[in-house]
């Protein structure tokens, strides 16, 4: 069914990534009993899969879910919900509550993720920060550190509100922020101006370390639900967590001012939501392993590729940089090909709501536009890279990226 060439190189690779494998097993054995922990904690019992509708007053599983949030984020408060259509929505939830007219948000990670433009205002947009009159600033990364002496300059010459950090390179070339970078930086800002509130776009990220930003001095952190912590069952959702006074701010911007997060029905989802939760830690194991094995065998094949299979891993994303727009189509082809859901689909590029180019996306998942699942995209632009992230089991894994790597060395 396989070319031999290439499941050689991969059972070789295997061989070879073997203490790479051992060290991602060590932080899902940590992170699971970090999640184990929280249920038992909170006894979490069959009475929490019920539902409430409607306002969603007293929903006791939404309330136990977000307990757990707490624990395991070591914060004093967690917003865990379906109404959060996205993490893109999850973020500029964030961002709507913590910024007020002439306000300043400064990103010290460079450009923030292409969907937030609209939201910011770097592209015009009639309901974006900025026509709310709130001013915008980013700092870039040199070489992939954080630029502490213009940070410096920033923060003493002018009031700053909100600093954003996005940990995960989003499409863009740059290396993912570990959690050690992370600590450091944190430090330095707080020591020049404690009030700051430090923000945290921790998409992608969650998992891949025994610590979250939480634990390092981070004020408030967003993430997705088709992502790390849902565990590939969330059929939707994102969550906020941190600091009460902020988080609480967010509750009242998700639903209404005086309401918070005392209402919002869970609809049926308590136990996705759990359940999810329960197999993180695995999968995003399974999803760092995938990702290790693409790294490894690509650049066998003489592949550009980011990170490189033995670099410290920040989140789920591999890279490979094709500088060939067909190669990243036949790739994600591949990938769509050997996937459970939509296999005979052939993804093309076209234009989506929030992005400038055109993104091809091979997504063959269970749940829409899911990336904790196998999935692969990129936009249509050089150096033509791929962003592959996710798979539910190691296993799978594999399989998709055989297809995928026939796909282009095979003419
Ligand atoms: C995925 C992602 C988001 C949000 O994306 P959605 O598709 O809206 O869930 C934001 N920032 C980063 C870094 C991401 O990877």
């Amino acid at each position: 069914m396989f070319n031999e060439r290439v499941l050689e190189l991969i059972k070789k690779a295997e061989i070879d990534l073997k203490d790479i494998y051992l060290k991602i097993d060590e932080i899902n054995e940590y992170n699971s009993m970090k999640v184990l922990s929280a249920f038992i904690n909170n006894k979490v019992s069959t009475e929490h899969f019920n539902t409430t509708t409607g306002y969603g007053y007293n929903d006791l599983g939404r309330e136990v879910i977000e307990n757990i949030y707490k624990d395991i984020f070591k914060c004093d408060a967690a917003l865990v919900r379906s109404q959060f259509i996205s993490g893109t929505h999850a973020l500029t939830v964030c961002l709507f509550a913590l910024l007020r007219p002439g306000d300043t948000l400064l990103s010290i990670t460079g450009k923030p993720y292409d969907t937030l433009d609209s939201v910011i205002g770097i592209r015009e947009n009639d309901s974006s920060l900025k026509s709310f009159g709130v001013c915008y600033e980013q700092i870039d990364l040199i070489d992939n550190e954080f630029d502490y002496d213009k940070i410096k300059e920033v923060l003493t010459t002018k009031k700053i509100k909100v600093i954003e950090i996005q940990r995960s390179k989003g499409y863009s070339t740059r290396k993912s922020i570990t959690i050690e970078k992370l600590a450091l930086v944190i430090k330095f800002i707080k020591e020049i101006d404690k009030d700051v509130i430090i923000m945290i776009d921790n998409c992608y990220c969650e998992f891949v370390s025994k610590l979250e930003p939480t634990e390092v001095g981070a004020d408030i952190v967003v993430g997705s639900l088709i992502k790390n912590l849902g565990g590939g069952l969330s059929p939707n959702g994102g969550y906020i967590v941190g600091k009460k006074d902020l988080v609480y701010l967010a509750s009242e911007r998700l639903t209404c001012p005086g309401e918070g997060d005392e209402v919002g029905p869970s609809l049926g989802l308590n136990k996705m939501f759990l359940q999810g939760l329960f197999f993180a830690p695995s999968v995003v194991s399974s999803s760092l392993k995938t990702a290790v094995l693409t790294s490894k065998v690509l650049e066998d094949l003489g592949f550009q590729v980011e990170p490189k299979y033995d670099e410290e891993r920040a989140d789920i994303v591999q890279n490979i940089i094709f500088n060939d727009e067909e190669k990243l189509i036949k790739y994600c082809e591949g990938i769509q090909s050997n996937s459970p859901v939509d296999s005979f689909v052939k993804p093309i590029p076209f234009d989506m709501p929030g992005y400038d180019d055109k993104v091809i996306m091979a997504s063959g998942s269970f749940v829409s536009g899911s990336s904790i699942e196998l999935s692969c995209d990129g936009p249509i632009r050089p150096p033509y890279i791929a962003y592959q992230q996710g798979s539910l089991t190691y296993e799978y894994g594999k399989l998709g990226i055989i297809k995928a790597i026939e796909n282009i060395i095979e003419k």
